[in-house]
């Protein structure tokens, strides 16, 4: 939604829309642990995901080196900067707001200067559950915006996975707004 709003380009649209996401590939060592636990025969220790997750990706140090690397690609290259560098920060408040484990003393830290620095480290004791009912509800109404922002412009965030794709989505999406429409009545 900040990528539709912002730019005015598929190029600079997808790549703030990617720095709102990519702080979670340092969750991928996931793959490596389940893929060490598969050869191994051994249980699953979650020792990588453990490691990095939350630490490497999710500070001001590989905000600025992120945000500078998709930059590098944009047409607009100020303005990708300047709203990557939003949806990046995006992502960690969202962290930091609703992403407990099941028990209420398993929080999950924003260690700010992480890699590089073990300061700031912040954390929110109300912090909702990942699954639970206000991330649920969220969820339900940001998704629900988008496919009408979707239907207006033309465009939704399918456009990441390919650009044929998403004109069959959106064109979809087109159709049932058309069948959603009250008729006006002939006058
Ligand atoms: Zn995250």
């Amino acid at each position: 939604m900040v990528g539709a709003v912002v730019t005015n380009n598929p190029r600079d649209r997808k790549l703030v829309t990617l720095a709102g996401i990519i702080p979670d590939a340092d969750g991928l060592g996931m793959v490596v642990d389940v893929g060490l636990g598969l050869i191994s025969g051994k249980e699953v220790t979650f020792h990588y995901y453990q490691q990095f997750h939350h630490l490497l990706m999710h500070g001001w140090p590989a905000a600025l080196a992120v945000v500078a690397l998709l930059a590098g690609f944009a047409r607009n290259r100020a303005r990708v900067f300047v709203f990557g560098l939003l949806t990046f920060h995006l992502h960690l408040v969202c962290d930091l707001i609703g992403s407990r484990g099941a028990s209420p003393s398993d929080l999950w830290p924003i260690c700010y200067g992480e890699p590089l620095f073990s300061h700031p480290i912040w954390i929110w004791r109300g912090q909702w559950r990942l699954d639970g009912w206000q991330n649920q509800s969220v969820f339900v109404v940001v998704f629900l915006v988008a496919l009408w922002l979707a239907a207006g412009r033309g465009y939704s965030f399918v456009e990441l996975a390919g650009r044929r794709v998403d004109t069959v989505f959106v064109g979809v999406l087109q159709k049932w707004r058309t069948r959603l429409r009250p008729k006006k009545p002939l006058s």
